[in-house]
């Protein structure tokens, strides 16, 4: 008797390595468990199952084995959808998705599952396809604020974070970034700290970055300057809590 079907998700192949002639390993970023590493075993020869071999960007279903005694779980079926192919048409684009990679594979843990982390990711790809050069900027300031906020570190930006005065969204403040949000004038009077100015167009941005999806960049991406000041905001933010730099991040600061 056939057992009942086993459950599948969505992922994207976050890393890949060879593991033998035919099979290969992989890190997966899947929608429904989150970040897991598998062997898929047969992956380059492919088959009705394994449609391999699996490439790093590529979304796609996914079946998989849990095993219980190893990190290293059994992909017992993929079927890929999309490798987002007009990502390498242009090398910002690549590099913009490489960093999406980098920080699923760096700054999620493995079976700790973010559904809307995921589809962030998705959807962040699909618009980096046909994405121009602002709108390559606004996707990777896009998706760094995303996963700031889905993993609940995103910057207060609506009131100071050490006496909790509202601060209107319309005028200029100070953000210290060790605080992660703004921080008023009558409390650095108090105590100085290291903080980044955010004039009123940065704070228009920031909150249209939270507000909008990527298929709405549109007007963000006419002004890539104001983007870029708060990539760095965000860079910073990321880097304190990855504790290092990101690889990708480097990368783009040659590209650009
Ligand atoms: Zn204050």
């Amino acid at each position: 008797m056939k057992g009942a079907p086993r459950p599948t998700t969505l992922a994207i192949v976050l890393r890949k390595y060879d593991f033998s002639e035919t099979s290969q390993t992989a890190k997966l970023y899947t929608r429904e468990w989150g970040r897991l590493s598998v062997l898929a075993k047969g992956s380059k020869r492919g088959g009705a199952d394994l449609r391999g071999p699996l490439d790093v960007l590529d979304l796609g279903e996914a079946e998989v084995v849990k095993r219980r005694d190893s990190d290293l779980h059994l992909l017992s079926k993929w079927l890929p959808s999309t490798g987002f192919p007009r990502l390498r048409h242009r090398l910002d684009r690549l590099a913009a998705a490489l960093f999406v990679v980098e920080v699923l594979r760096e700054g999620t843990r493995d079976e700790d599952p973010a559904p809307l982390l995921f589809d962030a990711a998705v959807e962040v790809l699909q618009m980096l396809e046909s994405a121009g050069q602002g709108g390559v900027v606004a996707a990777r300031a896009w998706f760094a604020l995303r996963y700031l906020d889905q993993s609940g570190i995103g910057p207060e930006l609506d009131a100071c974070v050490r006496c909790g005065r509202e601060a209107p969204p319309e005028v200029p403040a100070r953000l210290a970034i060790h605080r992660g949000g703004l921080v008023c004038r009558q409390c650095l009077a108090l105590r100085a700290e290291q903080t980044m100015w955010l004039t009123r167009g940065h704070r228009v941005v920031l909150r249209a970055l939270r507000e909008l999806r990527p298929l709405e960049f549109g007007c963000l991406a006419e002004d890539p300057g104001l983007l870029q000041d708060l990539m760095k905001l965000l860079r910073a933010l990321l880097e304190l809590a990855f504790e290092r730099e990101l690889q990708s991040l480097r990368t783009i600061d040659e590209v650009d």
